[in-house]
């Protein structure tokens, strides 16, 4: 891990000084402070930073609206992970031209698809109605390039590929006021050859445990009930004594009513010390993503995974022996670079004996600079979807069965939304959505839910008062009397 340099404080205060004089110049040109619109593509960490780049905004002196219909700024935060994810942005970006002519739209585009080369050439010179595009590592830049383009009056493109700093101190406004991302560490060294991450986000750099540590409490203090804490490879923090286990003991050890969780993992940072640091924990989820991505030998070093099947089922062994009623999620890739149907269905024999609650699965999708990019990729894209589709059948058999086992079982939820079935929808500590009803008021509180009915993974419930047995940790599922 390389060493964690912060942007300085001169350079902080440099962007307030630009915050300042968009201010001046919206008064100057006795203009309204306009309204921005931000929508995030992509996973966690996108989101944690479209919560910097709106309070940045705030800062600024923007209002926000929730449709580009309605801005005058319609910012983008874009995903490099998948193909599909880019279309859908320039689809979505070039459907906003019209607007751009009739009313004067700004349309901003940064994150990770941008910092692409091709992709920000690709804007430079066939979307020119696009006013701004910037990078992964100049988010905190925010005020100096909306500076640039409004008193400037030009496109601006800023997409230097600079080694990642960290800028602590950014204005936040958060989505949730019960749920919290918290970033710990950024970038990645794992170059897992089909991922785009380490080109676009940097090598990875964590943040002060002390840093952490205090904004974990304010979180706390403020009532929020669950702190997501965020990597691209969460658990292979390091800032100078700490490693992860001893970062999330410490968190843990946190006064007050709230869960820790943790994503995203990677199996070869996994260790027995993590797993023993969670099954003590008194506010950790018992819950683990653990990305497998596939189950052939050859396919997991074609990918650079760095562990063999055996390896892994090992692991989630050993996961389940500290943890019995832990709950685990993956990642899947299907039609990886020359994989055969019979090494897919390694994946499949290792799916099923893992046993996990979820899976995401991904069709394969070629990444420009990556070393899969330039491997043969020979299978046809209908025979993908089918050993797809066969892998969706599986895990949803599997899943549905362990959902069947829920009925009378009591959960602890956090309610989080209104349901789709019933008044309220809540998440257990293992990730399980149950519906029940209840006052709109239980929204962002711990409430306990006696499971009554399971329609595949779609799960039903009914509020029950029960005293918490917080501090929790010790098991979602707790057997009725
Ligand atoms: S661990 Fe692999 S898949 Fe995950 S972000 Fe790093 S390079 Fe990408």
């Amino acid at each position: 891990m390389s060493q964690t340099k912060l942007v300085s404080p001169e350079e902080l205060a440099r962007q307030d000084e630009y915050a300042a004089l968009l201010h001046e110049y919206w008064i100057a040109r006795r203009q309204e402070p306009p309204r921005a619109f931000v929508h995030t593509y992509g996973c966690q960490g996108n989101e944690a930073d479209s919560e910097r780049l709106r309070g940045l905004l705030a800062r600024c002196g923007f209002g926000f609206c929730n449709s580009a219909e309605e801005a005058d700024l319609a910012l983008f935060n874009t995903c490099a992970v998948r193909e599909h994810a880019e279309d859908r942005v320039f689809g979505n970006v070039g459907r906003l031209k019209g607007l751009r002519q009739t009313r004067g739209l700004r349309i901003a585009l940064c994150g990770c698809m941008v910092q692409q080369a091709h992709v920000a050439e690709k804007l430079r010179r066939s979307f020119p109605f696009v006013d701004l595009v910037f990078g992964t590592h100049a988010l905190h830049r925010l005020p100096e390039l909306l500076y640039q383009m409004y008193a400037g009056g030009r496109r601006v493109f800023e997409i230097a590929d600079t080694p990642g700093e960290i800028a602590e101190g950014l204005p936040l406004r958060r989505d949730s006021a019960f749920k919290a991302w918290l970033p710990i560490m950024y970038g990645c060294d794992n170059f897992c050859s089909y991922c785009v991450v380490p080109l676009v986000r940097g090598r990875e750099r964590s943040r002060a445990p002390e840093v952490l540590l205090e904004e974990a409490r304010g979180l706390v203090a403020a009532g929020y009930k669950e702190i997501t804490l965020l990597g691209q490879n969460v658990n292979s923090y390091r800032s100078g004594d700490y490693d992860f286990p001893r970062l999330l003991r410490e968190l843990d050890a946190i006064e007050g009513d709230f869960w820790l969780r943790f994503m995203t993992s990677h199996p070869k940072d996994c260790s027995p010390a993590l797993l023993e640091t969670m099954a003590a924990g008194r506010h950790i989820a018992r819950h683990l993503h653990l990305p497998v991505q596939c189950g052939s030998d050859r396919v997991l070093a074609a990918m650079n995974r760095g562990y063999t099947q055996a390896q892994y089922l090992a692991l989630a062994a050993l996961a389940r022996e500290y943890m019995p009623d832990l709950r685990m999620t993956s990642d899947i890739i299907v039609g990886f670079p020359g994989e055969t149907y019979e090494e897919f269905r390694e994946t499949l024999t290792l799916v099923d004996a893992v046993g996990y609650a979820s899976l995401f699965t991904f069709l394969y999708s070629p990444r420009e600079g990556t070393r899969a990019a330039a491997m043969p990729d020979p299978v046809p894209h209908a025979e993908k979807v089918r050993w797809f589709q066969e892998l969706t059948a599986l895990q949803e058999a599997k899943a549905a069965a362990g959902c069947a086992a829920l009925p009378g079982k009591i959960l602890r939820l956090l309610c989080e939304t209104p349901g789709k079935r019933q008044a309220l929808a809540g998440r257990s500590e293992g990730s399980q959505m149950v519906e029940f009803d209840g006052p709109t008021e239980l929204i962002g509180q711990f409430v306990h839910v006696r499971v009554t009915k399971a329609r595949g993974w779609l799960l039903d419930g009914e509020r029950i008062l029960q005293e918490s047995p917080c501090p929790q940790g010790m098991g979602a599922i707790k057997h009725t009397p």
